[in-house]
């Protein structure tokens, strides 16, 4: 194995700059420890790896997302690794390894520690470096830092940082912008630059309650390790709004790192920034070095089995462009300007999406453009359909393989073609266990679900608080699929439909049960298929207790009542005596998954703080 790892590789990546790092370094794992975060923050664990190539050892920071390695048991001590990306940052005036992919080399194995590995000395280096700047930049002070003193390396990490008069201004080799990647942020560290592209920019929202009145704004920052989002307040407004433009890459520091509040984003990160009085924002020399934005496209097949209201990247070439709509939301009475447009893809689908405000009004893309759109919601209405937020963004005719593909795919065979579209039913009555929005009694009301010509679908966490006792079930013909009523010729049952007389009927359920939540109660119907579920019976066994045996009968009544399901229910206009009124069909229950539904409230919970 020895033979195998990058001898020397730790103390070249040390000493020198990115550049000449050594490719894919072989590594074996000394130690991994878990660094002490707050329990209560929600932000994932943290590892710190020791890192060996068998004449020196390094810390490293694992980045979360190697994470599962250490929980899957794959990274442990002994065992061998192979760097695919990593990078250096100094934190607290040391030089870490930051590891941000990895491959365990399970070939391998797992050894003992080969050779007998020194440490680097990381700090004594970096004393160095930075006295050598100092020295270089300000008048003598005659004040000596040497790391060879009697305190050795602690004294050189506890020494108090150099007054702010030998401070070099921020350039790009002295020691504040090295740079960070954005995955290595954390609120444990407060001394780092990254340089990110600014990938969406939001427009400058007012806002006034009780507290008072404010304004901010908030841009997305990309570089190669991930995103980040960035939110200004106020006097930040004023100081960073025009700087920062969208598509261009800055360096930017000195900024609070906060947990990112992920319900009003779809960046992938767990923290995000807040500029602050101190930050500083400066145009990158190098605007090329950070790539444009990164895509993780799901087609437009896919849409179909992705969960409603997940965040998703999406590309197809525009085939319709609507007139922009105004539409006053239900829920605050607001108006809004929207426009629908509909993109296709090679998988045969097409997908409307939904622009709002400015982005709507000023759309103007010709038809057959490819648009590729970052961070757009799935919507379950009317099958299924995307919605762009405020956060989302969307590019045209990008320059990415993508793009390219699509366009010979379109210009090929694709603007001859039909296309499908995901189907109401197939979103919310589908075999695979997806189901129709969850909505509470008060919402099914409000919303006026099943008053329009098409019937609406919705799920209902609720109880059963009442059955009624009378017609629980009717007698029906026992003929294969036919469900009709049969009438009593005196010792036979006649059934119209089938022109036949059958000594017994077959009962089944229509029940009508009331069911509450915490916002109201509900009357639903029930039949046969479910109506069995609830009462753990058949029509016909019940039937036979309602005329032999009140109390039994009472009895299972009683049973089937407080119990609570999750319903999956179709709301539809029904004529009823010359009256229009909706009527509410329970299509099929499940049992509460409290396990699920315990997740549900908490992620509810947290997208609320
Ligand atoms: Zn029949």
């Amino acid at each position: 194995m020895a033979e195998r790892l990058s001898v020397g590789a730790l103390r070249i990546i040390n000493t020198s700059d990115a550049s000449s790092f050594p490719p894919n370094p072989i590594l074996q794992v000394l130690t991994v420890k878990e660094l002490n975060s707050n329990p209560t923050s929600g932000a994932p664990k943290r590892y710190r790896v020791v890192l060996s190539d068998s004449i020196n050892y390094a810390q490293s920071m694992l980045s979360t997302q190697l994470n599962h390695l250490v929980a899957e048991n794959k990274l442990q001590k002994g065992a061998f690794v192979q760097l695919t990306q990593f990078t250096v940052n100094v934190m607290k005036e040391r030089k870490i390894l930051i590891v941000l992919g990895l491959n365990v080399l399970t070939e391998l194995g797992v050894m003992d520690k080969i050779g007998n590995p020194a440490g680097l000395e990381t700090v004594d280096a970096l004393r160095q470096q930075q006295n050598e700047q100092n020295n270089a930049s300000a008048p003598r002070t005659g004040i000596s830092t040497s790391t060879n003193s009697f305190y050795g390396n602690n004294a050189a990490a506890t020494a108090p940082a150099p007054p702010p008069m030998m401070k070099k201004p921020a350039a790009p080799n002295s020691l504040s912008t090295i740079i960070y990647p954005i995955e290595g942020l954390s609120p444990y560290q407060n001394k780092w630059t990254i340089r990110a592209r600014v990938t969406n920019k939001s427009e400058v929202k007012h806002w006034h309650n009780q507290r008072g009145e404010g304004k901010l704004f908030s841009v997305n920052l990309l570089d190669e390790s991930g995103e980040i989002r960035a939110t200004g307040f106020n006097d930040q407004v004023d100081a960073f709004y025009d700087i920062l433009q969208e598509g261009s890459v800055y360096y930017i520091s000195r900024c609070r790192v906060n947990i990112a509040k992920k319900q009003y984003t779809n960046v992938q990160n767990e923290y995000e920034l807040m500029f602050e009085r101190d930050t500083e924002i400066r145009k990158a020399e190098d605007q090329t070095a950070v790539p444009v934005a990164k895509f993780s496209f799901v087609s437009l097949q896919e849409v179909g089995d992705v969960a409603k209201d997940a965040v998703i990247d999406v590309i197809g070439v525009l085939q319709n462009v609507g007139p922009v709509q105004q539409i006053t939301s239900r829920a605050t009475s607001r108006g809004f300007d929207k426009r629908d447009i509909t993109i296709v893809d090679q998988t045969g689908y097409e997908m409307r999406v939904t622009l709002w405000g400015k982005t709507a009004i000023e759309f103007s893309v010709s038809e057959e453009s490819i648009l590729a759109f970052k961070g757009v919601k799935v919507n379950d209405f009317q099958g299924r359909s995307l919605s762009m937020l405020t956060s989302s963004t969307m590019s045209v005719d990008p320059d990415i393989q993508e793009s390219h593909l699509l366009k010979g795919w379109y210009d090929g065979q694709g603007r001859g073609q039909e296309f499908a579209k995901h189907s109401v039913i197939s979103s919310t009555l589908s075999t695979t266990g997806r189901s129709a929005e969850r909505k509470n009694i008060a919402e099914v009301q409000a919303e006026h679900l099943g008053m329009s010509e098409t019937p609406d679908y919705f799920s209902l966490k609720g109880t059963i608080v009442y059955i009624r006792k009378k017609n629980v079930s009717y007698p029906a013909c026992p003929a294969a699929d036919c469900n009709k009523k049969v009438f009593d010729q005196g010792g036979s049952w006649r059934c119209e439909k089938c022109n036949k007389e059958y000594d017994a009927p077959q009962y089944r359920y229509i029940i009508t049960i009331a069911v509450g939540d915490h916002t109201g109660q509900l009357w639903l119907n029930v039949f046969d298929d479910v109506g069995k579920l609830i009462m753990h019976k058949t029509a016909d066994e019940l039937n036979d207790l309602q005329e032999n045996d009140e109390n039994a009968f009472m009895n299972c009544m009683a049973e089937a009542c407080y119990m609570p399901y999750i319903f999956q229910c179709r709301a539809k206009q029904d004529n009823f005596k010359g009256e229009m009124r909706v009527r509410y069909t329970v299509m099929s229950i499940n049992q509460m998954d409290w396990k699920e539904e315990s997740k549900r409230l908490i992620n509810f919970i947290e997208s609320a703080q």
